[in-house]
């Protein structure tokens, strides 16, 4: 048999912290990340009895607002329920979660797959609180319940996607969209941002539903994408000697041995005893809640992306990259809002700048050079005033390295551009005296002999000669 008598059936469930100050029923910290263990700690989310959770109203103000953005209806009434299980990290003995009824359903996201834009549906958004760490050690298990009681939105898809890539592509449009509308920082490193992925085969043509394998606790690109690869080719595998899954399971990844492995049998709604939360009251969404948010949603990166291509002459790639991260987007408008010139603020952002930032490791963010100041670089070039050589080398190095303004860096190196007509034309005459093949081969109808004359100047004057008047000069001389 071949393996494309079959075709993959994929659906993420994506857990994202909810970037607050606090956590989703109590006052503590949610800061969390490289802290000393349960310092953010309180009696509401160490579930001592007789303690009552409040709802944390950001949460659902910032819930709302991704739902929204990720297009998805929000119903007038939705609650929270008891999600019962026993373990550990868990002292409350119950996840506060949303069953029946959740914040938000039925919504999707465009999502672009290696060239290839497709619509990736949203069964529901949900809110609910996260469980502890525990970190098993020789002699037993630390728990360390900083992270116990931070709020969580639960988002689920369809299951739309057909590969491991297109997976990859949706995670990644959610981390974006989820940043965009500042309802999460889905810094995966630090555990914001994580991926259960199912996965089942079925025969292509066929409509069913298979039994599925969901792979747990993914917690980067790299890993969600290799472990649904490899769950897929096992699968296909099955199928081909003909013994499929015939039952849901659970399974874990390891990034060092780059296999999926048995955890349990998949559990079902019945096995944690939903019931509604009798300490909280429902969560009632009203027609003017929603406006007043989606006045507050800004322009997101799929929106933007079709602005760059269709407005600003961007490439593709260029969109993509700038489009994709918000934090650029937001620099980059500045840069060519007060340069006046986008063609230069894409090339100066999206190539320069990158390449600067990605030597360094270093995020938009800490960057020394301030949008003024490219944008005041970019007219310097603009106006004659340097050539776009040493505007990209010696000046843009120095702004990067120590955040100086241009014009001081120019003014003191000497860097400014020469367009003395007089002395440009001494120099073209050396030049041509020195080069007289590539004059002849000029003459004789070698267009790009010009540019080689055009270099030497450049040579001789460090760069700093006005390129344009160059050509003219020389077509003049040799013309
Ligand atoms: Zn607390």
């Amino acid at each position: 048999m071949k393996k494309d008598m079959y075709e993959a059936v994929i659906g993420l469930e994506i857990h994202a912290q909810i970037a607050l100050k606090s956590k989703m029923f109590c006052s503590c910290s949610s800061d969390s990340f490289d802290k000393e263990p349960n310092i953010n700690t309180c009696p509401v989310c160490m579930g001592f009895p007789g303690q009552l959770p409040v709802i944390n109203e950001e949460a659902v103000r910032k819930g709302v607002k991704a739902s929204l953005a990720l297009h998805c209806e929000v119903p007038p009434f939705s609650k929270f329920d008891r999600k019962n299980y026993f373990y550990p990290d868990l002292p409350k003995g119950f996840q506060i979660s949303q069953y029946d009824q959740p914040l938000a359903v039925n919504g999707w996201i465009e999502v672009d797959a290696c060239g290839t834009k497709k619509k990736v549906g949203i069964t529901r958004l949900h809110l609910e609180d996260d469980a502890g760490k525990l970190t098993h050690i020789e002699n037993g298990t630390l728990c360390d319940y900083n992270r116990c009681g931070i709020a969580l939105m639960e988002i689920v898809s369809e299951p739309d996607m057909r590969s491991a890539a297109e997976a990859g592509a949706y995670a990644r449009a959610m981390q974006t969209i989820l940043r965009y509308t500042n309802s999460s920082d889905a810094d995966m490193e630090k555990g914001m941002m994580r991926f259960d992925a199912s996965v089942s085969i079925r025969p292509v043509g066929d409509l069913k539903l298979y039994p599925r394998a969901e792979i747990k606790n993914l917690n980067s690109f790299k890993s969600l994408e290799n472990a649904i690869a490899y769950e897929i080719e096992k699968q296909t595998e099955m199928w081909e000697e003909g013994k499929p899954m015939n039952k849901d399971i659970t399974v874990g990844w390891t990034d060092i041995n780059g296999k999926t492995y048995f955890l349990r049998d998949k559990e079902g709604a019945d096995d944690y005893r939903y019931f509604p939360e009798p300490d909280l009251p429902p969560v009632k969404i009203t027609a003017d809640f929603i406006e007043e948010l989606r006045k507050d949603i800004p322009e997101l990166p799929t929106e933007k992306f079709v602005r760059y291509t269709e407005q600003m002459e961007m490439s593709e790639a260029e969109a993509t990259l700038i489009s994709g991260n918000p934090d650029l987007a937001r620099y980059f408008e500045e840069v060519a809002a007060i340069s006046g010139d986008d063609k230069r603020a894409t090339t100066f952002v999206s190539t320069i700048l990158m390449a600067h930032l990605k030597k360094n490791v270093m995020e938009i963010a800490e960057c020394k050079v301030t949008a003024q100041a490219l944008a005041d670089l970019i007219k310097m070039v603009n106006d004659g005033k340097i050539s776009m050589n040493i505007a990209k080398g010696e000046v843009f190095e120095e702004m990067f390295e120590k955040g100086s303004d241009p014009a001081k860096i120019v003014k003191e190196k000497g860097l400014g551009q020469v367009s003395d007509e007089g002395e440009l034309t001494k120099i073209c005459e050396e030049v041509i005296a020195a080069n007289s093949g590539s004059v002849a081969d000029y003459r004789g109808g070698k267009a790009q002999a010009l540019g080689f004359l055009v270099g030497q100047v450049m040579k001789e004057t460090k760069g700093q000669a006005n390129a344009q008047m160059v050509n003219d000069i020389l077509k003049k001389l040799i013309g």
